[in-house]
Formats: C-alpha cells, structure tokens, sequence
C-alpha cells in the first residue's frame, strides 16, 4: 500500500510539471507562448499565440501561405462580396 501511495505521488509530480509546461510553439510566429492563453488558427486548428491574435492575425503561416491575400484590405470596394 505504501509503494502504490508513493506512485501515485510520483505521477502527481509529474502531472504537475507537465501543466506548468503548457508552452505551446505558436504556427504563425514561431515563439513558444502558454497553449491556454493561444487560439487556433481558423483555418487547420493549430495553435496561434494571443499575441498575433492581438495583431489580428487568424491564421498560422502555412495557412497564410495558402491565401496571399491580406485580411485587411483597404477601400469600401468589397461590400458585394460574391459567395464562393
Ligand atoms: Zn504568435
Ligand atoms: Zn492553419
């Protein structure tokens, strides 16, 4: 009974340092920020730092990569957007 106790302890410790190490490497920057704290990308899901949601940024590289298009673009030109 002792030893599975002490296991068990063991296997808390190691949950621990593994919550504490919720650094995830951000698709779209590429620095390691807290993964609770990201957002997906809205694309594929892959994980986006807060910081370059706070700049407005959506999508990780690769998915930027694949629509060259800005996301802001300037002029009212795009009212009458056409469904794809
Ligand atoms: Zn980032
Ligand atoms: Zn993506």
């Amino acid at each position: 009974m002792r030893v599975f106790l002490k296991l068990n302890h063991l296997h808390d410790q190691m949950a621990n340092k593994l919550r504490e190490k919720d650094l995830m490497m951000c698709r779209s920057c590429g620095n390691e920020e807290r993964a609770s704290e990201g957002y997906p990308c809205a694309d594929c899901g892959t994980f986006v730092c807060i910081i370059c949601n706070f700049r407005g940024v959506t999508l990780c590289k690769s998915c930027r990569a694949k629509r060259p298009e800005p996301p802001m673009t300037p002029g009212p030109a795009k009212i009458d957007w056409p469904e794809h």
